[in-house]
């Protein structure tokens, strides 16, 4: 039976169970939910380690061992002794295990027979607890496994360490992956022998022997340097083959006219662009005028001010006789938009209307899931007719079957918002043409992240904020330990409406009914990337709830800012009511507005030029840096206040100082990313179940990323639908899943 069993050769898809038996596959699938072939070469080791070293349970810096704490060492026996117990009845023996310049006694009670295992020179691994002993340590009855006897033959170089669990040992593992290994027939290929060679890269069946077995870091480098190619290629192929799909149908092509609104909207600038963007707004320009559609993303810090980029490009589409949708995450960022759209245009916004440029003015029309139902029948057959120029919505609405005369260009503002997927709707609807896409973030997302998440988008950058912005003064107040500074800051309120200025102050909660931090709008995979604080290890515990705005408003109107005109703003307010409020602040009738998140992007006031953010510990970094960018967006001089009862040497307490210390988003955006473990990063963006990334960095790997793409684009240049290329094709669908190689099917 057994010899059956081992003299069948496996693949990648063999059950464990007929490759190992029941014995050794049941807790591989129970603990490590590891079920074939496959799934168990793709359970990398975490880390290796040399012969005579000590590995623990936490990668602690700090080099003394303490009592109590978990560790497994490699070591050679140096002596056994084995002795009656004196007091109580039983036997005890005792290795004497040297580490390279340490010594362990490992202690085992009532087992006299060990001492054969255990002879002077064996090489074993002992995992165990640590104790003292004598004057040094002791692992008493750990578990060991011998090394160099018999079947250990060919035992590595480098013994790999196995994610693994109390009841499943790092070790158990390796034996599994060495028998499953001695099994296996070479494993089919899916990279080609060219592109192979080209980039230097082992074999399949090579890497997975060596990144489990490697004789030497050199080996285990080269093996994982292969697999994380496998993981980036199969993503990128999955995002420029998505993106070969959507736009198998030409873009309209509209270039830009020198007598229409674009002219005209620049000639009326009352600013200069700033060098970014206008170099953004050629390329976007030039890239409108053609028949392949655009994709890209515009990244751009708070404030570096990208609306006026997608205007200038929505007006080109308008000029060339279509119509451009703009898309927000919230219905107060649409109102806003529209809002400024409207003043920025003047009367070239204004078809229709007697003050309107007679000449081919257009029309900017908004579309909420709140109008009425009158001026929804009229915003949608704006929209239809194509009277409407420019519409204005927010996502939910405007995918909702809205339909349009004649659509070439879709804006869709603040992207961190929204799912990768949704962006698609628009541009799978049925017709000749295909819209042009921009979609602009104001979370900046380092280069090498936005590859490898949204692959199939260019992108582009504004690297600068308009002349004349200063550093927004962001300062940590500990008011629980300082409860002074927090009245100096009601007093800087004072003093800034003093002077003509508003003020924001941002709490994290609506409050009343008991809401949750963040609800107005609920994270998405995209917010978790960014926002590692929402992990439970930095959520301290803490005995009060967050501050609520329903609290923090009266609060403040009948105590330390009475007298100033103080409204609040919330997502759960009415809508009118919503804009009401808004439209207030934003005209300068309101000192103070005191909000949830719902001010946290795009919202546009210039004159505000101070904001106070209540436990400000309960955000995340990036949130903050979006926050604070409400402020600072005019030439007055603007400061953020982070309030929070975090103490001194706290955690919480030193991310908002280093917030505080860093103006520039980019590198605020690689604070979050570096706390963060990056499977998760993009183990998140994989829609729920199993993912196949295990090794891929957005960190760490950019340069292979980039190079993926690169043979992506090649590959699927001439065979769009991997026919040719079956390996391929499966290495994609075990990349990124079923769902995500689904363009593979539509070709
Ligand atoms: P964001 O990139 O955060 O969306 P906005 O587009 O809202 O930024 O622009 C922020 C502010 O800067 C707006 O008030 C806008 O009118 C202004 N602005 C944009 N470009 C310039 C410029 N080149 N010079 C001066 N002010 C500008
Ligand atoms: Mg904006």
């Amino acid at each position: 039976m057994r010899g059956d069993i081992l003299s069948r050769v496996v693949g990648m898809e063999t059950s464990l169970l007929t490759a190992l038996g029941d014995k050794t596959a049941r807790p591989l699938a129970r603990q490590l939910e590891l079920r074939t072939v496959g799934d168990l070469l793709r359970h990398y080791p975490r880390k290796y380690i040399e012969h005579a070293t000590v590995t623990r349970a936490t990668d602690r810096e700090d080099q003394r061992f303490r009592p109590g704490e978990h560790v497994t060492l490699l070591g050679t026996v140096e002596g056994v002794t084995g002795r009656r117990m004196r007091h109580r009845r039983g036997h005890v023996l005792e290795a004497r295990v040297s580490v390279g310049a340490q010594w362990f006694t490992c202690t085992f009670f009532n087992q006299p027979y060990r001492e054969r295992d255990l002879k002077p020179g064996t090489k074993a691994l002992f995992s165990g607890d640590l104790s003292r002993y004598k004057g040094g340590w002791q692992l008493a009855a750990p578990d060991f496994i011998v090394l160099n006897a018999g079947a250990s033959a060919h035992l590595p170089g480098l013994i790999p360490v196995y994610p693994a669990t109390r009841r499943l040992r790092s070790w158990q593992v390796m034996m599994a992956v060495r028998q499953v290994l001695d099994l296996l027939d070479e494993p089919e290929d899916p990279l080609p022998d060219t592109l192979r060679a080209a980039h230097g890269l082992a074999s399949l069946g090579d890497a997975l022997r060596r990144v489990h077995l490697p004789d030497t870091y050199e080996e285990q480098r080269a093996a994982r340097r292969r697999l994380v190619w496998d993981e980036a290629f199969g993503l990128q192929l999955a995002m420029v083959g998505r993106r070969a799909s959507a736009t198998t149908r030409p873009a309209p092509a509209c270039p830009r006219r020198e007598d229409g609104l674009a002219a005209a909207f620049d000639a009326r600038l009352p600013f200069a662009l700033t060098g970014s963007q206008r170099d953004v707004g050629e390329s976007l320009s030039a890239a409108l005028a053609g028949t392949e559609p655009l994709n890209r993303l515009l990244q751009g810090d708070v404030g570096s001010g990208k609306t006026i980029v997608a205007l200038r490009a929505m007006l080109q589409v308008v000029d060339a006789g279509r119509q451009a949708v703009l898309l927000a995450p919230t219905e107060v960022l649409a109102a806003q938009h529209a809002r400024s759209l409207r003043a920025m245009l003047g009367p070239l916004g204004r078809a229709g209307e007697l003050d309107a440029d007679p000449e081919g003015a257009t029309r900017v029309t908004l579309l909420t899931g709140s109008l009425g139902a009158r001026a929804r029948r009229e915003a949608l057959l704006d929209a239809q007719s194509g009277a409407a120029g420019i519409v204005v919505g927010t996502h939910a609405v405007i995918q909702q079957g809205v339909g349009f005369a004649d659509l070439g260009l879709v804006v869709v503002d603040e992207q961190h918002r929204f799912g990768v997927h949704q962006r698609d709707e628009l541009r799978s609807r049925p017709g000749e043409t295909t819209p042009h896409v921009l979609v602009m973030t104001a979370t900046p997302i380092p280069r090498t992240v936005a590859l490898t998440l949204y692959g199939d988008l260019d992108t582009s950058e504004l690297t600068e904020l308009p002349a004349g912005r200063r550093p927004i003064a962001t300062t940590a107040v500990p008011a629980g330990v300082k409860p002074r500074w927090l009245d100096r800051a009601w007093e800087r309120v004072h003093e800034e409406v003093g002077a003509g200025h508003q003020v924001y102050v941002v709490c994290p909660r609506i409050g009343d009914e008991g809401g949750e931090p963040g609800e107005e709008q609920p994270p998405t995979a995209a917010d978790d990337l960014l926002d590692p604080e929402r992990d439970e290890e930095t959520e301290a515990p803490v005995a009060r709830p967050p501050l609520a705005v329903s609290e923090v408003g009266p609060m403040l109107a009948e105590g330390p800012l009475a007298g100033l005109r103080l409204e609040i703003l919330h997502g759960r307010l009415p809508t009118d009511e919503k804009d009401a409020v808004m439209r207030a602040f934003g005209e300068g009738r309101v000192d103070v507005l005191v909000a949830t998140t719902v001010v946290e992007v795009g919202v546009d006031v210039p004159n505000a030029t101070m904001m106070i953010i209540m436990d400000a510990d309960r955000f995340g970094v990036s949130q903050l840096h979006q926050l604070r960018g409400r402020v600072g967006r005019g030439s007055a001089p603007s400061s953020c206040l982070l309030v929070t009862d975090a103490l001194p040497g706290s955690p919480a307490l030193e991310r908002l100082e280093r917030l505080a210390a860093t103006p520039d988003g980019f590198e605020v955006a690689r604070l979050d990313l570096q706390v963060r473990d990056e499977g998760d990063v993009l183990g998140a963006q994989q829609s729920g179940r199993h993912s196949g990334l295990h090794m891929l960095s957005v960190l760490r790997h950019g340069d292979v990323i980039a190079e993926a793409r690169e043979e992506a684009r090649a590959v699927l240049a001439v065979d769009p639908s991997l026919a040719d290329h079956p390996g391929l094709a499966g290495l994609v669908r075990s990349v990124v899943g079923e769902d995500e190689a689904a363009f593979l099917d539509r070709l």
